[in-house]
């Protein structure tokens, strides 16, 4: 699975120009199909809408691994479009609500909403210590996107979430707008509300994976798909 940018037409032109790198080996990505059709509840409080959509495959010319590109609004394995999530999240984070409140506003399931809330909650010390570690190594002006200590593990998580898409924003001199949740699930591959990515704890060594950071050679992870005018 591969994180892109949620135009089509970007992704397309990407893959028939060979300019998607395939996250295993950073070889060249081409068109292979589509996945299986999947639906995804979009919007907030009364406003949700559910639509259908057809993830594309590729395939590496290099590796011959097949990957599914899921646009930056999706989540892996969850119902609801990113932003959803990351509302409730901030939600819980930064106004202190409970997830029967917070199910009232986004107009979903208490259990649902319940179960973003743990699940950011069990992997919030492991967020926060990857993405400082990318902060640290991506954002050279570090130094004045460091969040204040929020005291406890999910707001310490988001603030860095915060200040490391403020650096990518920075790094592209505001070409481009990056919110925490877009940088989140582009650099996980759609998997930050994922336990098992997690699962492993704390590592501020462990290295990107090869798509993150645009393929062999170690390129910089702002060469993210999301921000799939930037590749190079
Ligand atoms: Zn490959």
């Amino acid at each position: 699975m591969l994180t892109v940018s949620h135009d089509s037409v970007v992704v397309e032109l990407g893959l028939l120009v060979g300019r998607m790198a395939c996250p295993d080996c950073g070889g060249r990505l081409r068109p292979w199909g589509w996945a299986r059709p999947r639906v995804i509840r979009e919007g907030l409080g009364t406003d949700w809408m559910v639509r259908a959509l057809r993830p594309r495959r590729s395939r590496c010319a290099s590796c011959q691994g097949t990957h599914v590109l899921l646009e930056v609004r999706l989540a892996a394995r969850r119902a609801d479009a990113a932003e959803v999530i990351a509302a409730a999240i901030e939600a819980k984070t930064v106004l202190g609500w409970g997830h029967r409140k917070i199910a009232a506003g986004c107009g979903r399931p208490a259990s649902t909403v319940r179960g973003w809330l743990r699940a950011f909650a069990v992997s919030a010390a492991s967020i926060g210590d990857r993405f400082t570690g990318l902060l640290v190594r991506d954002a050279p002006d570090a130094v004045v996107l460091w969040p204040k200590p929020a005291g406890f593990a999910g707001g310490e998580a988001l603030s860095v979430l915060m200040a490391y898409a403020e650096g990518l924003a920075r790094r592209f001199a505001a070409i481009v707008r990056v919110t925490w949740i877009q940088a989140g699930i582009a650099t996980t591959n759609g998997r930050l509300f994922c336990s098992s990515l997690w699962a492993a704890g704390p590592n501020t060594n462990r290295p990107l994976r090869g798509a993150l950071v645009g393929g062999k050679g170690g390129r910089s992870a702002c060469h993210i798909p999301v921000i799939g005018v930037f590749t190079v």
